[in-house]
């Protein structure tokens, strides 16, 4: 338990966004503090562990595909090197931000009907988005993450037909990995895959699939899935499901009929909504949100301008950069300096300058295709498939994921 004299720096979401801003803090903003010992860390998480969320895709299929010590990680135990008095763990969600007297109220993932109210000194709100399939990501906590792709393995090989809602990263890599796994990897030469074993189909409303990368790229990507077994359906809606909650459990019945907009019906043994992100921000004041449901952020110093002093956003709940990776790794030394700038200035104490953050917009994005394949763009740059695929396609990002759980990769100020 806090002393009453701690002050609370909360951090809630421990993914990408939370675990680095945590360490980047610990290594080098909480040691320059005088009296340090008085400053706490709180890292509030829905999930007791971390994943690599871009390696979803692949890991939700099998065990086998990705190793399985790689891909969870305890939150508890990359944190364990820290003085206690300067960092605590609260597996819990965030219930509500009262940004006014400065305190967030959290509810126990084991024990729902414990509660506790934090107050803080200051406040990083780093809980990201959540996809209407459960197969994505951390909607919840590890363990039902777990349920959902044990669900799901079972449906996938008893499904005759997939249909996948998203031409996005995420349901063609979906589309991708499925196709191979179901329908077999295709020999050098090979074409358009014909009958093939389970049809699998992506729906988009765009004009083209990945539609951050340019249309030749785009059109690489559909050759890729047309080899798997993936048909693609563009500039066509998904206008409804029956049953409606057809994909957001698989622990409901999997067959779903799937209207598109263009009056059409497909039947399918599993419907995989990988479209539409939903920011995790309903514990807050709806005067802190943009339209879109995330938070509004100052672009440039990553400060929640209005909930009051040191509160920030980071990651994508925040307003300040499309979500990825790459924009979080770039926004957390900037958030950071700016709060170790905030917390000396509270201190009494001397202050540099104030850092920006720039979000870098140029063409960047790896969409590997099944595990040999892949198309993409870095920095604008079009990437060959096998360049893809030594970078992304062969573990799905997990070579890079050690060194950012453990805080190794923060540990020069930077
Ligand atoms: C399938 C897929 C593939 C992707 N591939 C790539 C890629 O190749 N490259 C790339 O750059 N990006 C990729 N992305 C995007 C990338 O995964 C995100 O940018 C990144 O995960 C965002 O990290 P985050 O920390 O902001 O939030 P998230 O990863 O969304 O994590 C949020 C965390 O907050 C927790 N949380 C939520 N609500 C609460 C609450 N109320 N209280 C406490 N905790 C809470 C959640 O449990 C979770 O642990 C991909 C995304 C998906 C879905």
């Amino acid at each position: 338990m806090a002393e009453p004299t701690t002050k609370n720096i909360v951090i809630l979401g421990g993914s990408y966004a939370g675990i680095s801003t945590a360490h980047y803090l610990l290594k080098h903003a909480i040691p320059k503090l005088s009296d340090s010992h008085s400053y706490q860390v709180v890292l509030v998480s829905a999930s007791s562990e971390i994943i690599c969320r871009p390696a979803c895709p692949r890991a939700m299929i099998s065990d086998d595909l990705l190793s399985q010590e790689k891909l969870w990680v305890s939150i508890p135990e990359v944190f364990k090197n820290y003085p206690v008095s300067n960092f605590r763990f609260e597996h819990a969600r965030a219930e509500h931000v009262d940004h006014a007297n400065r305190t967030v109220s959290i509810r126990y993932e084991k024990e729902e009907e414990d509660e506790k109210t934090i107050p803080f000194h200051a406040l990083v709100i780093a809980t990201g988005c959540s996809t209407p399939s459960p197969l994505l990501g951390l909607n919840k906590d590890s363990t039902e993450l777990r349920a959902q792709w044990a669900l799901f393995r079972d449906a996938m090989m008893k499904a005759k037909s997939i249909v996948i809602a998203g031409g996005g990263p995420a349901g063609v890599e979906t589309a991708g990995e499925l196709g191979e796994y179901l329908n077999g990897q295709p020999g050098w030469f090979a074409g358009k895959l014909e009958n093939p074993k389970v049809d699998i189909t992506v729906v988009t409303s765009a004009s083209q699939i990945l539609p951050l990368l340019r249309s030749s790229i785009a059109l690489k990507a559909e050759d890729y899935l047309a080899r798997v077994g993936v048909t693609v359906i563009k500039g066509t809606k998904v206008t409804g499901v029956t049953p409606p909650e057809s994909g957001t459990d698989l622990a409901l019945p999997t067959k779903a009929t799937v209207s598109l907009s263009d009056e059409t019906e497909l039947n399918a043994d599993i419907y995989i909504p990988a479209v539409g992100m939903t920011p995790n921000t309903s514990f807050l004041d709806k005067s802190l949100l943009m339209s879109d449901g995330r938070v509004e952020t100052n672009h440039s110093t990553l400060r929640v301008d209005k909930a009051g002093d040191r509160v920030y956003a980071v990651g994508d709940v925040g307003s300040y950069a499309r979500p990825a990776v790459h924009s979080i790794l770039n926004a957390v030394p900037v958030v950071c300096a700016n709060i170790k700038r905030d917390l000396l200035l509270a201190a009494g104490d001397e202050a540099g300058a104030e850092r920006s953050f720039k979000e870098d917009t140029r063409e960047t994005q790896m969409v590997p295709i099944g595990r040999s394949k892949g198309v993409g763009a870095a920095m604008g740059y079009r990437l060959p498939s096998f360049l893809v695929w030594l970078i992304k396609g062969r573990d799905y990002w997990l070579w890079t994921t050690g060194d950012l759980w453990s805080g190794k990769q923060w540990e020069k100020e930077s």
